[in-house]
């Protein structure tokens, strides 16, 4: 039979009734004969209610003492769980994540997995038994716990799925949310947007770090690695939710999968600089430095000056204006000016690595509802344009519309064919 994790996030286990319910749902896959793995996250608020606390005690708090307290939101969820299962006469065991065999680098609050000693599931699952993980947490070679940074459950629960194997015993790893799937576009914002039922790991990476929100982009980046076919689906609705794969062949029939809107953008620019060597990377060093993350960035060169850009999160706008400014106070010449009102439309899908076409489509898209474009970036599987925030709704409305991703359009009817063969 194969093997599945299954994550559960802090809305679906919110209160003792959904914790029940999400045990019932356990207790039947455990009983149709498939061998489980359960993640949880901490209940509903609880990582932000403890985070609060903590700061209460200590404005800053100590990053090894916030992780020995955030750490307990997700133990006190497991050992519910393990409770509810055995209420239904399910034989299961909580873990912590170091319980569990979970390493890390014991970098405190954003740890990175290093390695998974799988002998203790693998010994409760060969008695029959649910292991219930406690997501987000780890444990360092010095025997610290460690937490992987906010929404990191998603990254514990298919990292136990690589290291099972799920997928060589036909299995995958499930994640529950309280949305049915990846769609095209924010239905929020885009009213026609549909449920994708297929997604590759590319598209979804881009989709995660362009705001569509579903999952962790770590957790798509060690599905790929380790080819973890991830399945996104409603905790509390029978829907067939959105399968993260590998590509196929069919993928590519497709020009674009989806698109998105990443709205509360700023723009830095530096006019009247000479371009001398080094200078984008003194500025931009000083930036990183600062951990701010720089979106896009342009330049273009006039005769002797350069002109050079780029865009950034609101809330880092600020922060980027100082820190530019002081390089050119340094360098004793440039002319620094700041935007705000941005936002970014973007189109992806990996079949335009094979088709023609698309960035002139979706530009004509935007100018025939007479929005101006004020930058363009693109990828092997992404076209984005910098637009103003106040045209953001309709012009993802529009780039949609133009590659016919709602629903009952063209490729709606190719995606469900293509999930039909699946
Ligand atoms: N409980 C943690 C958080 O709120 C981890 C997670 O939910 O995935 O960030
Ligand atoms: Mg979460």
């Amino acid at each position: 039979m194969p093997t599945i994790v299954q994550k559960f996030g802090g809305t679906s286990v919110g209160d003792p009734e959904r914790i029940m319910r999400v045990a019932r749902r356990v207790a039947k896959a455990r009983e149709a004969g498939f061998d489980l793995v359960v993640v949880v996250s901490a209940m509903g608020h609880t990582t932000d209610e403890l985070i609060a606390l903590a700061e209460r005690v200590s404005p800053i708090p100590d990053r090894r003492e916030l992780d020995m307290v955030m750490a307990t939101g997700e133990q006190v969820a497991v050992g519910l769980m393990a409770m509810a299962l055995r209420e239904l006469g399910c034989a299961a065991t909580s873990l912590t994540g170091g319980q569990a065999g979970i390493r890390t680098d014991g970098v405190h609050g954003r740890s990175r997995i290093t390695r998974i000693e799988s002998g203790r599931l693998g010994r409760l699952l060969s008695r029959g038994e649910v292991p219930v993980v406690a997501g987000f947490q780890g444990i360092s070679d010095d025997g610290e716990v460690t937490t992987l940074g906010r929404g990191g459950s998603d990254t514990t629960a298919v990292a136990i799925a690589a290291a099972l194997r799920v997928a060589d015993t036909g299995g995958c790893c499930e994640i529950y949310t309280d949305v049915d799937g990846v769609y095209t576009a924010d239905p929020r914002i885009v009213r026609s947007a549909c449920r994708l039922p297929r997604i590759s790991y590319e598209e979804m990476l881009e989709l995660a770090t362009l705001g569509a929100g579903v999952m962790h982009p770590r957790a798509v980046l060690f599905g790929e690695k380790f080819g973890v076919p991830i399945h996104v689906r409603h905790s509390q609705k029978p829907d067939p939710g959105t399968m993260i794969a590998r590509e196929s062949q069919a993928m590519e029939e497709l020009a674009v999968v989806g698109c998105a809107l990443k709205e509360d953008l700023g723009r830095v620019s530096i006019r009247q600089i000479r371009n001398t060597i080094g200078l984008q990377g003194r500025i931009f060093t000083a930036l990183a430095a600062a951990n701010i993350v720089v979106d896009d960035i342009m330049q273009t060169e006039q005769g002797e000056s350069t002109m050079i850009a780029f865009t950034v999160e609101h809330g880092d706008l600020g922060d980027a204006k100082e820190i530019v400014a002081g390089t050119l106070a340094q360098l004793g010449e440039g002319e620094l000016s700041v935007e705000v009102g941005l936002a970014k439309v973007s189109a992806v899908g990996v079949g335009m690595k094979v088709h023609a076409g698309v960035a002139s489509r979706m530009f004509r898209a935007l100018a025939e509802v007479s929005i101006p474009i004020h930058n363009i970036t693109t990828s092997e599987i992404k076209i984005s344009c910098i637009i103003d925030k106040a045209d953001g709704h309709k012009a993802l409305e529009a780039v949609h519309r133009t590659f016919g991703l709602g629903l009952g359009s063209h490729a709606t009817v190719a995606m469900q064919t293509d999930q039909a063969r699946a």
